[in-house]
């Protein structure tokens, strides 16, 4: 057995990043300087955006996105439930209603059809999520977009470098976000980012971050002289550092080795687990390439004398750090109170009864991925029928 704990994810720090942060200390500029300019340029140049807008983390780039999309009061948005709270927190903060539509059992991603289904007059917009790095059916959702005129959010945060017919997400739907929190692709500690090839929204957007405040001379209404703005709406203070900007900038650099070693992982989980019939490895439609935020373990129940809480607990005796994502969204406590019912979104309430994340990241070493491998086969192997 292993004597030190395998987290699930964790962050690769290097010397590199750390002199990158160095730098910037030793700058002029903590925050709002060339930094940022620069974040902002590379991950847009990186996915293929015309524009990137920072912000100081996923969750608020996502909040800005639905204030960019002209979500109000009343306006409904669908998402999946298969996600972290806050792809539907950010509907919430605009005075929103959200829609969750069921998800597909195969690829765990929201459900085109049931997308469609659950449209009204009131709908806005749709937020997909591309859970564990797995494009979401995009091609379909841009149909029913373009039919019941509605904003596409993609909510990317586990998608860096996935890729969706050929496409880099980031490029394709009105506005995408990424998160650099630590276990994502790239971190810069906190930190998110919308990226989008709609001049309207980059403008909206970078407004947002700063309360609401411009000073491009192409907005204002008045000018009292150099040293007038004019606070226009109510915006945020969501500015990441330059701090944070520079460490993303590096981190980027080492993006596509980090994605690599990711899939080195995951196709030897794939091989380990494929002929188990006790589970099920994650499925991939042809038209997608993950960038593996996450691997998603199902177990078939049927074929097991446990239970996936029992699985889960006898992984973390061995110290190996399995997780569980997510808890389907409607079924937390404040969505309970606000009238989501438990038994309306079938598919995803199963699903979470059947699923455990592996540990996943670039600094696992190969023991690292052995252990888990053995892990799993030894406890498996002890609760099958
Ligand atoms: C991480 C994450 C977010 C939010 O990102 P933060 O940077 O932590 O605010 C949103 N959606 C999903 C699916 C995530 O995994």
């Amino acid at each position: 057995m292993r004597n030190t704990y395998l987290p699930y994810g964790k962050q690769f720090i290097d010397d590199d990043d750390i002199n990158a942060v160095i730098e910037v200390l030793k700058s002029d500029y903590l925050t709002t300087g060339p930094a940022i300019e620069m974040f902002e340029k590379k991950v847009a140049e990186f996915v293929g955006a015309s524009y990137a807008v920072s912000f100081s983390n996923g969750t608020a780039a996502l909040h800005g996105a639905c204030f960019a999309a002209g979500i109000s009061s009343g306006d409904e948005v669908i998402t999946t439930p298969i996600t972290f709270a806050a792809s539907a927190n950010c509907v919430l903060y605009q005075g929103g209603k959200v829609i969750f539509a069921d998800i597909n059992p195969k690829t765990y991603n929201i459900d085109h059809t049931d997308i469609e289904r659950k449209i009204t007059p009131r709908t806005k917009a749709i937020i997909p999520v591309h859970f564990t790095g797995q494009p979401a059916q995009l091609e379909e959702i841009r149909k029913i977009a373009n039919k019941y005129n509605l904003v596409v959010i993609e909510d990317a945060a586990h998608a860096l470098g996935s890729k969706y017919k050929g496409k880099k997400v980031g490029s394709i739907s009105d506005m995408t976000m990424f998160s650099f929190h630590p276990v994502k692709h790239i971190t810069t500690g906190e930190g998110g980012i919308i990226t989008t090839n709609n001049i309207d929204y980059y403008n909206k957007l970078l407004q947002f971050r700063s309360h609401g405040i411009t000073r491009d001379p192409k907005l204002l209404h008045e000018n009292h002289g150099p040293w007038y703005y004019e606070m226009q709406f109510l915006g945020y203070n969501y500015r990441m550092t330059d701090i944070q900007a520079a460490l993303g900038v590096s981190q980027l650099n080492k993006l596509d080795s980090f994605v690599n070693r990711r899939k080195q992982i995951v196709a030897a989980y794939n091989e380990s687990f494929t002929e188990m019939a006790e589970l099920q490895i994650p499925y991939q439609l042809p038209d997608t390439d993950s960038s593996w935020h996450l691997y998603v373990l199902k177990l078939n129940l049927e074929k097991l004398n446990a239970s996936r809480k029992e699985v889960f607990e006898e992984l973390q005796k061995l110290k190996i750090g399995v997780n569980v994502h997510y808890i389907p969204v409607h079924t937390l406590p404040f969505y309970q109170q606000l009238g989501y019912l438990k038994g309306s979104l079938p598919e995803a309430e199963k699903l979470y009864e059947e699923i455990i994340s592996l540990p996943l990241f670039p600094l696992m070493q190969d023991q690292d991925i052995k252990d888990v491998i053995d892990a799993v086969k030894l406890v498996i192997g002890k609760v099958k029928k």
